[in-house]
């Protein structure tokens, strides 16, 4: 029973980590990236959620924490899960705290250009959500997807400008959560220094870090 945060800029691999981390774990992965994602049609918040998120801004704190708060419900979450993309403000990490204990947070530590180049190439699956790059994570069969078959896309907010809009979010309002965790003794920091890493070797130096802390 383990609950992890991953913490990072977009681009940093977090969702392509826990993706691969969670089932060697046996507890979920939730984004609230993909928890908003699918709420965009919906009838009251849908509006507001697509507005803030084609643009790279974040969406409001009450909206994010409300859908987090009704997901770490279910049973699955009972025994850990690993958040990807949650907290993203001080205010979050504070409801967070209100809500259950984090065990550890995983810091991806990424330098911007690689962030950059990430994201531009990025791509996803429309049925399964799987993550593939073009620069180093290719599909087997271009536009498709390996586990899937799903059509793949790529998110409007992986463009250009939206990339810029979301680094320039993460340095003033996620980044300072580093130091906050950092303080709180349960941080652990990954640093990726070179773009085509296989996620795997990353994720057994998660595991190994985590063994080394006695988590799991
Ligand atoms: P992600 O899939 O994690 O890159 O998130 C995509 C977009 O969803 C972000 O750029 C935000 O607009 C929104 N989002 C995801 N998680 C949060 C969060 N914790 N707080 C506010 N907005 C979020």
């Amino acid at each position: 029973m383990v609950k992890i945060i991953m913490l990072g800029p977009p681009g940093a691999g977090k969702g392509t980590y826990a993706t691969r981390l969670a089932p060697k774990l046996g507890i979920p992965t939730i984004s609230t990236g993909e928890l908003l994602r699918a709420a965009r049609d919906d009838p009251e918040i849908g509006e507001t959620i697509r507005k803030y998120q084609d643009s790279g801004e974040l969406v409001p704190d009450e909206i994010v924490i409300q859908i987090l708060k009704k997901r770490l419900e279910q049973d699955d979450a009972k025994n850990g899960f690993i958040l990807d993309g949650f907290p993203r403000t001080l205010a979050q990490a504070k409801a967070l705290e209100t809500i259950t204990n984090i065990d550890v947070v995983i810091n991806l530590d990424v330098p911007e250009e690689i962030l950059i180049k990430r994201l531009s190439a990025r791509r996803q699956c429309k049925k399964c959500g799987a993550i593939y790059n073009l620069l180093y994570l290719k599909p087997k069969v271009d536009g498709i997807c390996d586990k899937c078959g799903g059509e793949l896309y790529q998110r409007d907010d992986d463009k250009p400008e939206a990339i810029k809009e979301r680094l320039r979010v993460y340095h003033e309002k996620t980044a300072p959560l580093i130091d906050y965790y950092k303080e709180k003794g349960i941080m652990i920091t990954i640093t990726t220094d070179r773009i085509d890493v296989p996620p795997e070797e990353q994720v057994e130096k998660i595991m190994q870090k985590l063994k080394e802390k006695n988590l799991i």
